[in-house]
């Protein structure tokens, strides 16, 4: 999952805001309202190339990638929505609160759905927007995202419970984890090489992995620290 620490407010949301304070009666009402002043307004979809560029252009919760704008429009395929972090439904008041909005991925055309479409309604014990790295770590093995070594049963609990509302544990995600920790241990391991030159090839692998929207950079951040540092 991202750390998230949104930035300037596009001015679009700032406006309507404005002109259509909290408190809201419905969540999703606001939000449909919304949607379609921003689409009279013309902003180009301000809102989604914030959040966009914010993430990286990753998903917030499995960090797998999300086509940019221009890729949308030119292939006519979209695999992302904005996810209220805190529900429209329990949160009706946060619907338009910049920092309550992210991108997510959306999985239609799976069979096994995961973040946002998985999570609904439901709420997170763990937001994307609190300082929440130290508590995830990857399972060399499987590729799964397990809790973090030496930390509270509290927080062990989140985790897990974010994990399974989020289904980012599920086979195929899990699979995608494994192949990049895989080559990252291929290197560990090659015969001939000193640790030294090892250390160079891993770096650059995970140089050319962790560039801007290469998925899954914050597990290869983690996954590098753990083998050389
Ligand atoms: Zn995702």
């Amino acid at each position: 999952m991202l750390e998230l620490n949104h930035d300037t407010e596009p001015q679009v949301l700032r406006c309507f805001r404005a002109l259509n304070p909290p408190p809201y009666s419905s969540g999703t009402a606001i939000w449909k309202q919304y949607r379609d002043f921003e689409y009279t307004e013309r902003s180009n979809q301000s809102l989604v190339r914030a959040l966009h560029r914010m993430q990286e252009g990753l998903c917030v919760y499995c960090e797998r990638r999300i086509f940019t704008i221009e890729s949308e429009r030119q292939n006519n395929e979209r695999n992302r929505h904005i996810e209220h972090l805190r529900s429209r439904q329990n949160y009706p008041d946060l619907t338009l609160t910049y920092s309550n909005l992210a991108l997510s991925c959306s999985t239609e055309q799976e069979r096994v759905k995961s973040c946002g479409e998985r999570k609904g309604n439901r709420e997170l014990p763990i937001l994307p927007t609190e300082n929440h790295r130290h508590l995830f770590d990857i399972d060399f093995d499987d590729g799964s995202i397990i809790p973090a070594q030496g930390i509270s049963s509290a927080d062990e609990k989140r985790v897990k419970d974010t994990c399974i509302l989020l289904n980012i544990n599920h086979k195929a995600l899990c699979f995608e984890r494994l192949q990049i920790l895989n080559n990252l241990q291929k290197i560990h391991q090659l015969p001939l090489l000193t640790a030294e030159e090892k250390e160079q090839r891993a770096r650059q692998y995970c140089i050319s992995k962790t560039v801007i929207g290469s998925p899954f950079a914050p597990t290869l951040r983690k996954a590098f620290t753990k083998f050389l540092l």
